[in-house]
């Protein structure tokens, strides 16, 4: 199947074809023809399947016709963080340079002076987050009864991040005779329910999810006999040293350890940077061009931060632990070894980490090869303990878990499912008189800092001597 059957328009067609695009990916060839013909669809695929294309392509075309009014968008797209809602954005520009289309972008970090202005003037496409989309509505900003279409993106995403009475609020303020379509990479009961009462006869259309890894990528694995973070850090530096790397990705399971990384690394020479939830918006803006723009050797990034990103043609992937769930295994290596290109990646496996790897090892059923940079297992039978281990242990008072002041176990704000984007932690829909988005970001950034001080609090030793266990660390807390 070639793009010409789809059934889109000229204009599309020479941005597709500029795009170096030859054969339109399974979802594209079942969902183009469909949407443009203005029907629903219920997508159910993940990033890297060329799902953006397959609702953003047939939009234009259908968008060539018509035209905006005032503050009543005619297309409006929900996307569950800023990034994914960003590069929606970049495709509508990529795809749409030869329509005359005009776009608004909703998200936190971008001026609502200018996007207003835009919208006062009429836009086509209105690309925005849920929680950002309401604050504006309620300030009577904006009117959504001119919508045309709705498009839900990456909809478990936004269940897991408490969007879902947002999304019910948005559709109940759109006209009931309207295309609504709704990707998902998996179809979770809430998700089939939300499909049910707002789609009408939507078409299925699924794409089977990789459990297989690309060809392209050569996958290692960097096995240390040690549970210790230093000992995982020294590996880290250690492999990436032995590579040749263009640009690399460095992911890891918690914000904390994203932090702690970078700063070793940069620490050592290497130009590293940081991305993820805690960080402030322009920050990770600037942080991301930098990569992408090829100014920045090293991201390292979190599962949720990085995920739907779509950064091309990089070298490497390093996994500083295999990741909590098997399949961001192969989100994560997709990162390289891209439209044809040869990439590496390599995966740090502690004794602590064994299970996870042997989870993904079943997943992609593919033998992974050993890798060990020369002189790592002398280095590391060499290491002291780890400074940050021993200080945390005493800065804690002795306590065998890891709390805070409050007595809560901290355990629960490194996991994964946690490190939504600041704007994301706090669900509007809680509360029964929202705050403005001002409000709203400036409290992020008050939590944030103070959860800064609270890590400070761990990482730093305790000013006024031994605590707690003192120089002793019991096995209980190595382990
Ligand atoms: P997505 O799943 O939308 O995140 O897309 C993943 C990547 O696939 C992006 O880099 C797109 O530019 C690329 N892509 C989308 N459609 C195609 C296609 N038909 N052929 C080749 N690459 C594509």
């Amino acid at each position: 199947m070639t793009f010409d059957e789809l059934g889109l328009g000229p204009n599309v067609l020479k941005a597709v074809k500029e795009a170096g695009y030859e054969t339109p990916t399974p979802i594209q060839a079942q969902a183009i023809p469909h949407v443009i013909l203005g029907g629903d669809v219920t997508g159910i695929a993940q990033t890297g399947t060329g799902k953006t294309a397959a609702f953003v392509l047939p939009m234009i075309h259908r968008l060539a016709r018509g035209r905006a009014r005032a503050r009543m968008p005619r297309c409006l797209i929900l996307a569950p963080t800023r990034e994914l809602a960003a590069q929606v954005a970049e495709n509508f520009e990529k795809y749409g340079k030869y329509n005359k289309l005009s776009m608004a972008l909703l998200i936190g970090g971008v001026s609502f002076k200018d996007q207003d202005r835009l919208l006062m003037a009429g836009v086509d496409v209105l690309i925005a987050t849920p929680g950002r989309l309401m604050d504006q509505f309620e300030r009577g900003k904006l009117l959504l009864t001119g919508v045309e279409t709705l498009i839900i993106d990456e909809a478990d995403r936004m269940l897991d991040m408490g969007f879902i009475p947002d999304i019910e609020k948005i559709c109940s303020l759109l006209p009931p005779k309207r295309q609504t379509l709704l990707f998902s990479a998996t179809m979770p009961p809430e998700i089939t329910r939300l499909a049910e009462k707002f789609q009408t006869l939507p078409k299925r259309v699924e794409v089977s999810r990789p459990t297989q890894t690309a060809d392209t990528i050569t996958q290692y694995v960097v096995k240390i006999p040690s549970n210790d973070d230093k000992a995982k850090r020294t590996a880290l530096r250690r492999v990436i040293e032995s590579c040749e790397v263009k640009n690399g990705i460095v992911f890891c399971n918690r914000k904390r350890e994203v932090d702690v990384v970078v700063k070793s690394l940069n620490k050592h020479g290497h130009d590293a940077a940081a991305i993820h939830g805690d960080l402030p918006q322009a920050y990770r803006t600037q942080t991301l061009e930098r990569f992408r723009d090829g100014d920045l050797k090293l991201l390292v990034a979190s599962d949720v931060a990085a995920r739907g990103l779509d950064v091309p043609d990089v070298s490497h992937v390093f996994n500083y632990a295999p990741p909590p769930k098997d399949e961001d295994y192969i989100h994560r290596i997709g990162r390289t070894g891209r439209a044809g290109r040869t990439g590496e990646s390599y995966t740090i496996v502690s004794p602590g980490d064994e299970k996870a790897w042997a989870g993904v090892l079943r997943m992609i059923k593919k033998d992974v090869a050993e890798f060990t940079p020369e002189g790592l297992a002398e280095e590391l039978a060499d290491l002291p303990p780890d400074e940050t281990r021993r200080s945390r242990a005493k800065g804690r008072g002795g306590r065998g878990r890891d709390r805070d002041r409050g007595g809560r176990s901290r355990e629960r704000e490194d996991q994964p499912r946690e490190e939504a984007p600041a704007e994301t932690r706090e669900p509007a829909h809680e509360k029964p008189e929202r705050e403005s988005g001002e409000k709203r970001e400036r409290r992020s950034e008050r939590n944030r800092d103070r959860k800064r001080k609270d890590d400070d609090l761990i990482l730093q030793p305790a000013a006024d001597g031994v605590k707690g266990f003192g120089e002793h660390v019991p096995d209980f807390l190595k382990r």
